[in-house]
């Protein structure tokens, strides 16, 4: 092919393949157990995938309305009504997205212009970033307390002026595992009051709040609500990461602002599949059994672990789990998620890159979403590093 002749003058210099593609790849190469990447290895629901193919079969294959399917936008409302006690118009209010990726990506590109300023606490899930970069806006970055990646409200504060656009959380908080508390979204309201701060709660993994907490979603709470889009994303929920399907709710002045992007960026999601899961989500046990299912992952996963010499607190949420090493290696955590695959025959991802700038963080994010045969090969081999 012959090579374009001038020189291309990047919008995101810095940036390479994600971490996820990279470490995917390698555990592909090398035959290792991949507990990189977050996506479930056993199977979505076979009453969910039927009705995709009898919806595909019975000539549902055109474009959806812009929005989303009405079904569906209107059973999202339901289910925000019945867990979070908020309600968002169908019509106006709720879109349905490729992914809770896009959602987030649009939701930024709507109301982030040239020099706003976007609070992002780190580590970080690697998409905000270059979003908020891409639009013009700069990042603000607070990091996470070190003893368990609670939110520095107090820097917070000191960090907002009137360049401030948007706050971005993301709870339960990838790679982390950490969650919010009730007292945390009551700073964060009392912090935003008669600011014109706008939040972005990425809240993709609502379902996975374990040890018997409930999830503080900020639709719980009208006074943070009327200034946020929440995301959210069915590839979590029903093991379907592949499908790209997610949403955002979100007040309709801000909605309307949202959908003037998301129809030039996707316009529409794939057909089929917004039907099936609005059929498949007037059965609402799927998503409420998610939390007990992966907290048994997790101290399935960590029973496996016990006795190791890894530093172990047990993810408060999602589908990952951090270990420290700093008992075991003095390694970088890159080099280290490398010699993994290379000695070990597990993948995972080194925290450090969820940081905007080199950081030493002795962290490794495993995901626990796998069959339980999985979770202990993977075990006996970390076993061998960290014993
Ligand atoms: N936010 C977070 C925190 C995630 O971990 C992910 C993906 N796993 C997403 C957003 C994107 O969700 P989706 O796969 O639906 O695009
Ligand atoms: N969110 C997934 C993770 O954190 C990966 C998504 C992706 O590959 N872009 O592992």
């Amino acid at each position: 092919m012959p090579q374009f002749p001038g020189t291309i003058k990047s919008k995101l210099p810095k940036v390479g393949t994600t971490i996820f593609t990279t470490m995917t790849a390698l555990a592909n190469e090398d035959n290792a157990i991949n507990l990189s990447q977050g996506f479930p290895d056993f199977e979505v629901n076979d009453k969910l995938k039927s009705l995709v193919t009898q919806y595909i079969n019975t000539n549902n294959n055109q474009y959806a309305p812009m929005a989303g399917v009405a079904k569906l936008r209107e059973s999202i409302a339901e289910k925000i009504e019945k867990l979070y006690s908020t309600n968002y118009n169908p019509d106006t209010e709720i879109t349905i997205t490729a992914g809770g990726t896009m959602a987030l990506y649009s939701a930024i590109s709507a109301i982030v212009n040239d020099g706003d300023e976007v609070v992002i606490f780190t580590p970080a899930y690697d998409s905000y970033t270059p979003a908020v970069q891409l639009n013009g806006g700069i990042p603000i970055y607070i990091p996470l307390k070190a003893a368990d990646f609670s939110i520095p409200w107090d820097m917070v504060k000191k960090f907002i002026n009137h360049r401030t656009r948007l706050i971005i959380l993301n709870n339960p908080h990838n790679p982390t595992g950490a969650t919010l508390s009730e007292d945390d979204v009551k700073q964060l309201q009392h912090i935003l009051q008669g600011t014109e701060i706008m939040v972005l709660s990425d809240e993709v993994y609502e379902h996975l709040v374990f040890d018997g907490k409930q999830h503080e979603s900020i639709c719980r709470y009208p006074a943070l609500a009327e200034r946020s889009f929440v995301v959210f994303s069915f590839g979590k929920t029903y093991n379907a990461t592949g499908w790209k399907v997610g949403y955002c709710v979100a007040p309709e002045i801000l909605m309307k602002e949202f959908r003037k992007v998301h129809q030039y960026q996707t316009f529409s999601v794939n057909t089929p599949m917004q039907l099936a899961l609005a059929d498949y989500m007037e059965e609402n046990s799927a998503y409420l059994q998610l939390a007990a299912f992966y907290e048994e992952k997790r101290n399935f996963f960590l029973r496996q672990l016990s006795g190791s010499k890894f530093d172990i607190k047990p993810a408060k949420g999602t589908y990952f789990q951090l270990l420290g090493y700093q008992n075991i290696s003095e390694e970088k955590d890159t080099d280290l998620a490398i010699r993994l695959i290379k000695e070990f025959g597990v993948a995972a991802i080194p925290v450090s890159v969820f940081y905007h700038k080199p950081f030493d963080s002795k962290y490794l994010r495993f995901c626990f979403a796998k069959e339980n045969n999985t979770l202990t090969q993977a075990a006996e081999r970390l076993l061998k590093f960290a014993s």
